[in-house]
């Protein structure tokens, strides 16, 4: 589906899951390391490799929006197609398979058993990159869906545009890494493409799929002013009702500078705040950016506190929460 198989001379393999398009040669990996060439046909050597399962409050992934103050039952896998030199979990997204060895492989089927066992109404694909497990991830999220949970994906949003579709189809709910509004930052220092993560959020914006947005503010890398202004912009240009989470980076894997400024995180969110309702910060102690405000009077909906969420000011009405004081919309909380 996402490979075209002995189209390339010498038995070389194009994988078109993603931009960068890789052509892998017989025996060889594709740069995502997980997806690889044997014999001109496709391999998945880490098809069903769970390298970690957890239960989590929805709110760590971060979706502050979609079901507030639930559990999620959450499966992380290996490999990523970008190479973010700051990433927070290289430990299994760079290394193939996990250095921890504590990973094992799990059939979809088995997979959404545990997820039901665990009395969670929603599993979560996250923690290293889904999208490189194509394949996989579409079988569990089909039978996902035939059981009822809801699915929740966690992602860059980099890959290709059938692969966006295929995948959104499928979702309830996302969370994408916007990592920089800079074209060269994402060539050059994350190995990626801008243009494919902004594509894959218009999407699923457009096709209905509950979006919010994380974006790490990295020292030295995307934390100026003017930067974080502009993906706020381009945030409100597909809907201000957006969820923005600004996210404090700490020194990881390849990347040494000072954690994020407070200060500078709360300078962005205030920024931020003048494009859209929604602005969060995370990994950060303290802040005025962790309750949900109605956008339209100003009164606290949700309040968050590490990962403790009480909604004093929300109506349920269906599956929508509103605002229990002016009865504006809450913001597309979904319940
Ligand atoms: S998914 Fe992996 S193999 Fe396929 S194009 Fe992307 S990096 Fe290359």
């Amino acid at each position: 589906m996402f490979c075209r198989e002995n189209e390339t001379p010498g038995g070389k393999l194009a994988c078109v899951l993603c931009p960068h398009n890789c052509v892998i040669p017989g025996g060889g990996r594709g740069r995502c390391k997980v997806r690889g060439n044997a014999g001109g046909a496709l391999s998945l050597p880490f098809y069903g490799y769970i390298s970690a399962l957890a239960i989590d409050p929805v709110e760590k992934k971060p979706l502050y929006h979609f079901r507030p103050g639930s559990l999620v039952f959450s499966a992380g896998f290996t490999g990523c197609n970008l190479r973010c030199p700051f990433c927070q979990n290289w430990r299994i997204s760079q290394r193939v398979p996990p250095s921890s060895g504590e990973g094992r492989v799990i059939t979809a089927k088995e997979l959404i058993a545990l997820a039901l066992e665990s009395g969670s109404a929603q599993i979560a694909y996250t923690y290293s990159e889904p999208l490189v497990h194509a394949e996989y991830l579409l079988e569990a999220m089909a039978l996902a869906r035939e059981a009822g949970l809801a699915n929740i994906l966690v992602t860059n949003g980099a890959v290709s545009s059938g692969m966006a579709r295929a995948v959104l189809a499928l979702s309830d709910a996302v969370n994408v890494d916007l990592k920089s509004f800079s074209p060269q930052t994402y060539a050059e220092t994350l190995g990626g493409n801008l243009d494919a993560v902004l594509a894959f959020i218009a999407e699923a914006h457009a096709l209905g799929v509950h979006t919010e947005l994380t974006t790490l503010v990295v020292t030295g890398l995307n934390d100026r002013q003017d930067e974080l202004e502009r993906i706020a912009s381009f945030i409100a240009g597909i809907s201000p009702s957006i969820p923005w989470h600004l996210s404090a980076y700490h020194p990881d894997y390849r990347w040494n500078a000072p954690p994020t400024d407070p200060d500078l995180l709360a300078q962005a969110a205030r920024t931020g705040k003048k494009y859209l309702d929604f602005v969060y910060t995370g990994n950060t102690a303290g802040g005025d950016f962790s309750d949900t405000a109605c956008p339209s009077c100003g009164k606290i909906l949700v309040r968050r506190k590490a990962y403790r969420v009480d909604c004093p000011g929300l109506l349920v009405r269906g599956k929508t929460g509103y605002c229990a004081s002016c009865g504006g919309d809450a913001g597309f909380i979904r319940v």
